[in-house]
């Protein structure tokens, strides 16, 4: 049974887009295998959770349709999916650890810690706990009956290599002398990470994790705890680091990164996926567009490569237009309806601009800039029409006795008095456009105005920058 994860931490606004990236690989990767996607909260750290962040990942999640099979919200029969809540689960471990001698308690000092640390850079060896505490725990464990803080590591030994497999990078080495007797229960009684995400991918019985590669240096140090415990180890799969097109770590400072920013820039959850697909992995006939199915269907792990793919917000827009333009036009009208609820715009003039403006906009909030005319008055005009009042009313007068109100029409009628007063077409059209829609840029005129209806347009003609 392939069940995978995400254990996004509530330590932020929202899930960052390079964790969005991992959990729709991860989802998909189930999806292909008749497999489980978990999301786990993992909020062992106390001081960095931020309030509501919990919720906010789990509804970005929900709204770009990554629905899990196990959660917090949906539940399951390997809960509880939150780590707050396992407390007594890592303790339980951890003291089976200690029983078997590849844990112990310590109680040393910051300052002594320090100390060490110090002590070992001057002789140039890597720094680390110097296993002190190991060799008194009869004496430390008195300390901590009356009452002094503690912490629980765990007991490394020399000189091992510790070997794995990650599926996307080949074989990993690491010396354990360069590892550090880590923290398994922190002095608050929470574990810290590796402890936690150990004992929870074993329990829940996660056969592949896939996670960034900012975890690969942890990778070695839970291999041991496996080994310490005496479980098989799962699949692991490190995916690349998403890039700035500058080749920077995607960062705060540079990019927009929580993933709910892409919504609300009126992205379509689907094109932001299927350009994250694109991360580092390609279709194998090279197509750039390509749906869930047929994603789910292709994808391999084997075929992620390591180097750092570039995410870039100019292609994602293109491909959300090329997602645009192949929408069906009453799912594009509930989309643009859902992103502008607080317009509560005319659900048919939003329906007949479609055909219009589908293929012009690139994202959602380009629609209000290009189609705002068809629901609002324009208040300000891109150019000075005071010199062409003349010019309006005469069209005006003339498109008011339009009986059969038909963009044809209307721009048959709109020519002769072109003709008639000598006016060149560019000129005269562009004045229309602007006292019509305030703009220099609209979608086509003859049709817009067949939207707006006639007694509204005459109205514009008239009134327009007076
Ligand atoms: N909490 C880590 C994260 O935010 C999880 C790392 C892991 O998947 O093991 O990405």
């Amino acid at each position: 049974m392939i069940r995978t994860r995400i254990a996004p931490s509530p330590t932020g606004d929202d899930i960052h887009i390079g964790n969005l990236y991992t959990a729709y690989i991860n989802w998909a990767f189930a999806q292909k295998n008749d497999g489980k996607f978990i999301v786990r909260i993992e909020d062992t750290d106390r001081t960095r959770l931020v309030e509501g962040a919990e919720q906010k990942i789990l509804s970005t999640l929900n709204a770009y349709g990554i629905k899990p099979d196990e959660s917090v919200e949906v539940g399951g029969e390997f809960g509880p999916y939150r780590q707050s809540e396992r407390l007594p689960i890592y303790k339980k471990y951890a003291e089976e650890l200690i029983s078997k001698n590849k844990a112990y308690f310590c109680i040393c000092s910051r300052e002594r810690l320090t100390n060490v640390r110090e002590e070992m850079k001057v002789q140039k060896i890597v720094p680390k706990y110097d296993k002190y505490c190991l060799g008194r725990q009869d004496e430390v464990k008195k300390e901590i009956e009356k009452g002094i803080e503690y912490v629980v590591r765990l007991n490394i030994s020399e000189n091992t290599e510790v070997v794995f497999d990650d599926l996307i990078r080949g074989e990993i080495k690491i010396n354990t002398d360069n590892l550090d007797d880590q923290v398994l229960i922190k002095s608050d009684g929470f574990p810290t990470y590796h402890m936690a995400v150990v004992v929870d991918d074993y329990l829940m019985k996660i056969s592949h994790v896939i996670r960034a590669e900012e975890w690969i240096s942890s990778t070695p140090k839970h291999i041991l705890l496996y080994q310490a415990f005496g479980w098989e180890l799962p699949v692991f799969a490190h995916l690349p680091i998403l890039r700035n097109p500058d080749k920077s770590k995607l960062s705060k400072r540079k990019n927009p990164v929580w993933a709910s920013w892409y919504l609300e820039q009126g992205f379509l959850p689907k094109a932001v996926l299927n350009y994250l697909a694109l991360m580092g992995w390609s279709h194998p006939e090279e197509k750039e567009i390509f749906d869930h199915d047929e994603f789910i269907k292709e994808f391999t792990l084997e075929r992620v490569r390591a180097v750092g793919p570039v995410f870039d917000v100019k292609k994602l827009e293109w491909m959300n237009g090329q997602y645009i333009m192949k929408i069906q036009n009453s799912k594009f009208k509930i989309q643009i309806l859902n992103f502008y609820t607080d317009k509560h715009l005319d659900e048919k003039i939003v329906e007949q601009s479609i055909p219009l403006i589908k293929e012009r906009i690139k994202k959602l909030s380009e629609y209000w800039n290009i189609a705002g005319f068809l629901f609002e008055r324009p208040e300000n005009f891109e150019k000075d029409l005071s010199e062409q009042k003349e010019l309006l009313t005469s069209v005006a007068v003339r498109l008011k006795k339009v009986e059969s109100w038909t963009a044809d029409q209307i721009g048959e009628e709109m020519q002769e008095v072109a003709q008639e007063k000598e006016v060149p077409f560019g000129k005269f059209f562009m004045t229309i456009r602007i006292a019509i829609s305030g703009k220099k840029i609209t979608p086509p005129l003859n049709e817009s105005m067949e939207i707006l209806g006639k007694e509204e347009c005459v109205e514009r003609l008239l009134g327009a920058n007076s």
